[in-house]
């Protein structure tokens, strides 16, 4: 059976050394969220976003702007936020409505405020091996993981399945810098399931439930499950066939309480050092 990688507590040990942190601060960080239309999900993740940024003693605050708002609008909002001297962290919630240049709107963010870590600049800084402002938070939260569990980076065959910009390719990096050889498959990837059988790390952010099955595993391979799949019925999947993954599998993420508070905690942490960084 896998040892249980538990997100949740790590993320809740973070949160409360960042509360600590803060505690003894005259100034708080400010954290700044932006929402532009009604996606239920990404209301319930910026909700969970706040409520945390509060719980560590941020300020934090969120924009909601209606989906019919125009790309001039919307970069005149991240304009007003990058010049105030009271906003540490800008985040704008994805996805964006389809009329929106989600890349352009990221774009205008201050490299230096941008918490989510998805900027050129600090995507590319990420690339070519040097310190970027904020490092994306899924990926950053997924090596904290790796790391708190002792699981070796370095000469691994690490295997990631999914190459979106928020979370595989920055992985990808991050992976790679630490001295793995990485793998990234998607859509077009042929062999899948015989790649992913090479894999001592595997990492699954497809959007599929259950997509990865046991026998794609190899024994005692360590299986990160980024995919957060809502069902019908209100429950969340991940990526991974969990029951018959975790009998073969050395580590495995649950979802919920994996990968995903991780994610937030990177967020705080992202925004107090960039708030620190803001304050020298
Ligand atoms: P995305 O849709 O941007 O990318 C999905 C990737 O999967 C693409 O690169 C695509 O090529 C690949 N893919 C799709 N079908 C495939 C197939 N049949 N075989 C191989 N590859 C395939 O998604 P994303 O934003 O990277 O998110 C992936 C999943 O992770 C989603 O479930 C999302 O909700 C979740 N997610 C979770 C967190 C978290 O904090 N836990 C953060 C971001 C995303």
């Amino acid at each position: 059976m896998a040892v249980l990688i538990k997100g949740k507590d790590l993320s809740a040990k973070i949160v409360e050394k960042i509360r600590q942190e803060v505690l003894n601060q005259e100034r708080k960080p400010t954290l700044v969220v932006i929402i532009v239309g009604n996606n239920p999900a990404s209301r319930i993740y910026v909700s969970k976003k706040k409520h945390t940024a509060e719980l560590a003693g941020f300020n934090s605050r969120v924009i909601e702007l209606e989906e019919s708002i125009n790309q001039e609008d919307l970069e005149k909002q991240i304009e007003i936020l990058n010049l105030d001297t009271n906003v540490n962290g800008i985040l704008v919630q994805l996805p964006l409505p389809k009329h929106i240049n989600a890349y352009a709107i990221i774009e205008k963010i201050l490299p230096q405020k941008d918490v989510d870590g998805l900027h050129p600049v600090n995507i590319g800084r990420l690339a070519i091996g040097l310190k970027p402002y904020a490092i994306s938070c899924t990926p950053y939260g997924i090596i904290k993981l790796l790391e708190e569990n002792n699981i070796e980076i370095e000469g691994k065959h690490a295997v990631i399945i999914g190459r979106s910009n928020i979370v595989g390719k920055p992985l990808s990096y991050l992976l790679l810098n630490r001295n793995a050889t990485v793998t990234v498959c998607h859509s077009k990837t042929k062999n899948l399931p015989e790649i992913a059988s090479q894999a001592d790390i595997l990492v699954a952010a497809v959007g599929i439930p259950k997509f990865v099955k046991a026998d794609w595993i190899k024994e005692e391979a360590v299986v990160i499950d980024v995919g957060i799949n809502r069902m019908e019925d209100g429950k969340l999947l991940g990526d991974v066939d969990f029951e018959e993954v975790e009998k073969k599998a050395g580590y495995i993420t649950p979802v919920p309480g994996g990968v995903g508070p991780m994610t937030i905690a990177m967020l705080l942490s992202n925004t107090l050092e960039l708030f620190k960084l803001q304050n020298l």
